[in-house]
């Protein structure tokens, strides 16, 4: 079994940025990722709010730059799973389904995946008509109506998106207000003919036999029932965090998130948590890479102190 001084879990701009400040700092890393380098960056057409970058910029191409900044740094990376963190701190036991590393710290950066709407045929329909990512599938959807669920900065983004391609794009959010940030709705409110906000509303039942022919949305007030027929329904209703494999000694809150002070400790001595698994206010990639940052500064700290 190879034994390293740090484990970090994920590779999205938490897990990176964790990997490249440990490594800077002289420690030896293993990096897992189960998917590729980069995590919901991937699903992101295209950022317009990360510093540095004014005119924006893709999402696949931050994934690459970020991936390409621990080339030549003491980091080895696996593609492989994480199913289980048991040990101490000192030795930590990291487990995939094919093997096992041994390290002094463990980094968890395994961010969010999207909730479920709930609505019956929601499971079946995926792939059929139902996406989670409009980057994605929103292709397939050139030239049709589309609907997007959420009323966060994920809806509104990718309503954005989508608008370039469909035909039409219907906003239903449960809530009149939006959480997303206002410059998103200013975009799509200036735009009546190609997008419609159902405030007020969700999506009570999918219409289909073999594939998404319409939806119908409930007015959460006065009950009225209306049908939209799209082809697509885009759902962004919120996230998960990824912790199955965490041993449950590890303090989560409500929702299952990570809890850590600001140095991003948990309370197990050794574990620290990073970007979208933790719980915390503002979920993006800037606060993901600063959290990074700070969780390899803390294991660093914590790394010294356990040779003194
Ligand atoms: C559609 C969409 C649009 C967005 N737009 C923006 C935007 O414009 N600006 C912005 O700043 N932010 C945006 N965000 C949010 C931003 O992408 C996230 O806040 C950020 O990626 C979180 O980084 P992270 O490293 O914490 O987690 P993630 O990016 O979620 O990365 C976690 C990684 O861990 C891996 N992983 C999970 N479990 C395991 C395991 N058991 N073993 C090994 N690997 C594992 C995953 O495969 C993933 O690659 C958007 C997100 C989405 C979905």
């Amino acid at each position: 079994m190879s034994s390293v001084d740090a484990i970090v879990i994920g590779s999205g701009p938490a897990g990176i940025t964790a990997a490249l400040y440990l490594a800077r700092s002289g420690c030896s890393v293993m990096l897992f990722e189960q998917m590729a380098a980069g995590g919901q960056v991937l699903q992101t057409a295209e950022l317009e709010n990360y510093p540095g970058f004014p005119k924006g910029i893709k999402g696949y191409e931050l994934a690459d730059l970020l991936s390409a900044h621990l080339e030549g740094l003491t980091v080895t990376r696996s593609s492989e799973a994480v199913t289980e963190v048991s040990g101490h701190a000192g030795a930590f036991t990291v487990k995939t389904a094919k093997s096992s590393v041994t390290g002094k710290v463990v980094v968890v950066c395994t961010g969010a995946h999207h909730r479920r709407l709930g609505v019956t045929g929601e499971s079946w329909m995926q792939g059929k008509g139902v996406s989670y990512c409009a980057l994605c599938d929103g292709n397939f959807f050139r030239g049709q109506p589309v609907a997007v669920v959420g009323g966060g900065n994920s809806a509104l983004e990718e309503s954005l998106y989508l608008a370039k391609l469909a035909s039409k794009v219907y906003v239903i959010h449960r809530r009149d207000a939006f959480r997303g940030a206002r410059i998103y709705l200013d975009k799509l409110e200036a735009m009546p003919d190609k997008v419609e906000i159902v405030r007020s509303s969700t999506v009570t039942a999918l219409h289909g036999d073999n594939a998404l022919e319409g939806v119908t949305v409930t007015n959460v007030n006065t009950g009225e029932e209306r049908r939209l027929d799209v082809q697509g329904l885009f759902i962004y209703v919120g996230f998960e965090p990824g912790t199955a494999f965490l041993p449950a000694a590890v303090e989560r809150d409500a929702q299952g998130f990570i809890v850590t002070d600001a140095e991003m400790r948990t309370n197990v001595p050794g574990i620290f948590a990073a970007g979208d698994v933790r719980a915390k206010l503002c979920r993006q990639v800037i606060t993901a890479a600063g959290d990074g940052a700070t969780a390899a500064q803390a294991a660093f700290v914590f790394l010294e102190q356990l040779h003194a």
